[in-house]
């Protein structure tokens, strides 16, 4: 307005503060530290390795933590927060992992395990909604209605509507890797038969492969895409069939919720 104080232009010291970003995958943890404008400053993955002790590999990621706040000269002082993105249900206000069944781990008090290390708020997501409000926030912004698949071994969701991530009555509303897509199909974890993430998941191109090979060695999942991406018959075969599911799935979103924009994530992208 006329007359009124001249506008100052205030910015935010993109160093005076770091925050760490935790996610917690199947086979390997990617631990990054941010400054305040979301830049990387220094980030490692480390593959875990005592994967039915989830308190050694904490242990590893501590380690890890504070060898890059060491690294970069800082304090505790200098940290905003940490989050952390599991592979799981989560109750999100206690901070628990409450079952992540990819990795076998069941009630994990993740929030206060970082909270008494380092005395830094914490927050606890599920990856595939955290992955949903982070390519939202930063990627798709004017995308109000949105399904983030991300397809790992197993298949998380992380649904944008209008506008907002939507979390249902438990708080783990979106796990659409549990919708039956073929009652006869492969047994799953939480009990059913044929739900979507035994039929479309890294997991099935991994267990099909294995089922149809008559060799004993096994193989990596990224040992089988290389083989795949070299024309071998039988896994551009099993590539398809995980195709054609992960479709089925995708149809099922659509007609359910109607989205603008489905984004896929995860390791089989
Ligand atoms: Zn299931």
């Amino acid at each position: 307005l006329p007359g009124g104080r001249k506008p100052i232009q205030l910015m935010i010291n993109p160093h005076k503060a770091y925050i760490f970003s935790i996610e917690i995958e199947v086979n390997q943890i990617k631990i990054v530290m941010f400054d305040l404008e979301i830049k990387v400053v220094t980030k490692s993955i480390i593959p875990i390795v005592y994967k039915d002790n989830y308190k050694k590999t904490l242990k590893q990621v501590f380690f890890e933590m504070d060898k890059m706040i060491e690294e970069k000269n800082l304090k505790l002082d200098n940290l905003l927060g940490i989050g952390v993105a599991v592979p799981g249900l989560i109750d999100k206000e206690k901070g628990i992992l409450e079952f992540a069944p990819n990795l076998g781990w069941e009630n994990v008090y993740i929030s206060k395990i970082f909270k008494d290390k380092y005395n830094l708020p914490v927050i606890l997501d599920n990856e595939a909604k955290a992955a949903a409000i982070g390519e939202r926030e930063f990627i798709y912004p004017k995308m109000d209605n949105m399904v983030f698949i991300s397809i790992n071994e197993g298949i998380g969701c992380g649904v944008i509507l209008n506008g907002e991530l939507y979390r249902g009555a438990s708080g783990n509303a979106g796990e659409f890797g549990h919708i039956i897509i073929d009652t006869n199909g492969p047994l799953c974890h939480c009990g059913n038969k044929g739900c979507w993430e035994t039929l479309a998941s890294e997991s099935y191109i991994v267990n099909r492969y294995l089922k149809l090979s008559n060799s004993n060695k096994e193989l990596t999942k990224k040992e089988i895409y290389q083989i795949g991406k070299n024309g071998h018959k039988k896994i551009i075969e099993i590539f398809k069939e995980a195709g054609r599911n992960i479709g089925v799935g995708l149809v099922n979103i659509i007609n359910g919720l109607s989205p603008e924009l489905l984004v896929i994530g995860g390791g089989i992208v």
